[in-house]
């Protein structure tokens, strides 16, 4: 399912974590799947599953344990040297989850944004200022406002802030972390309207990490569906919400209690028995067979792979699970 045409590539990539005693967290199992230029690919699962280290893995904030990540046709390295931070900044970002934690309280706002213009560009000090006050002026904050601290500003506020800080390079690809997951719901539709303008003016390419598969519907071309380290269902975004196949999708739909931020309707929840196992030393076979409603002796030996499925004529729509086998 590689796709040399799109904008960035993961091929088989994979991360994990030894952690002692011959123990191996399977953090990133083999994933492979392309988002073409000006795509917004939407991934979705649980905690635990994964998603964030895959992100980070992509951008090179782990190392990669084996696999590759091809950017515009070129491969990344597997350990990124700081020159390797340096030349890719331009290009790929990420808003972090947190806006919280992630905005260094002891500078102002106007440091915070500009810091990358200072570290990548060669701006002046007045040109760097002139750009972190358009970028504050874009995301809907006061750039008069750029000598304040961010304890200052409320959580969407600062969440605006991680957005210009990550945009003021203009890169083209972004990675956003849960970008918002600690707002309350009402901002989160401000930062996702957001967000959709600024791909739309700014023509960008997004990794949308998050565990709210509602709000990533709204913002996604497709959605990928990790569980426990691996893919096990990708395809235009409407259809896997709407008509999803594997049976953790499905599950994972239904179980989402959270009221739809745009409509501010809440939604049915359907419970998925039991946690996430643990993903050290994973088994061969299903990773959900422990949770499955559906599953059969063949799903606990082996471990179905991620296949093109019929789907009323998408031939994107991709399913890892023995019952399209
Ligand atoms: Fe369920 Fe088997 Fe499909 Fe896994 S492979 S999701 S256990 S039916």
């Amino acid at each position: 399912m590689t796709d040399a045409s799109r904008l960035v590539e993961l091929r088989n990539l994979t991360k994990f974590f030894h952690i002692g005693r011959g123990e191996v967290v399977h953090a990133v199992d083999d994933v492979s799947f392309g988002i073409s230029a000006r795509e917004i690919v939407g991934l979705v699962g649980e905690s635990g599953s994964g998603k964030s280290t895959l992100g980070k893995t992509v951008l090179g904030l782990h190392d990669k344990t084996s696999g590759d990540v091809i950017y515009n046709g070129e491969k990344l390295p597997a350990k990124y040297k700081p020159a390797d931070f340096q030349r890719h900044a331009r290009v790929m970002q990420m808003i972090f989850q947190d806006p919280y934690s992630s905005l260094n309280p002891r500078m102002t706002v106007g440091e915070i944004v500009g810091e990358g213009l200072k570290l990548h560009t060669s701006l002046s000090g007045a040109q760097v200022r002139d750009r972190v006050g358009e970028w504050l002026r874009r995301v809907g904050l006061n750039p008069d406002h750029m000598a304040r601290y961010p304890h200052e500003f409320s959580g969407g506020q600062r969440q605006r802030i991680g957005v210009a800080r990550a945009l003021v390079l203009e890169p083209e690809f972004v990675v956003c972390d849960e970008p918002i997951s600690a707002l309350d719901v009402s901002v989160q539709a401000q930062v996702v309207n957001l967000l959709d303008e600024l791909k739309e003016s700014l023509g960008l390419t997004l990794l949308f990490i998050a565990h709210d598969l509602s709000m990533v519907r709204y913002v996604s071309d497709r959605m990928a569906v990790m569980y426990l380290g691996s893919l096990v269902e990708v395809g235009p975004a409407d259809r896997v919400f709407f008509a999803p196949k594997h049976p953790y999708t499905e599950l994972l739909i239904g179980s989402n209690p959270e009221p739809d931020p745009r409509t501010e309707r809440g939604r049915d929840a359907t419970a998925i028995r039991g946690e996430i196992p643990s993903p050290v030393n994973v088994q061969p076979g299903c990773r959900f067979a422990n949770r499955c409603p559906k599953a059969m002796d063949v799903c606990e030996a082996t471990t179905p792979e991620l296949i093109p499925v019929r789907d009323l004529g998408h031939d994107e729509r991709l399913v890892a699970c023995h019952l399209y086998g």
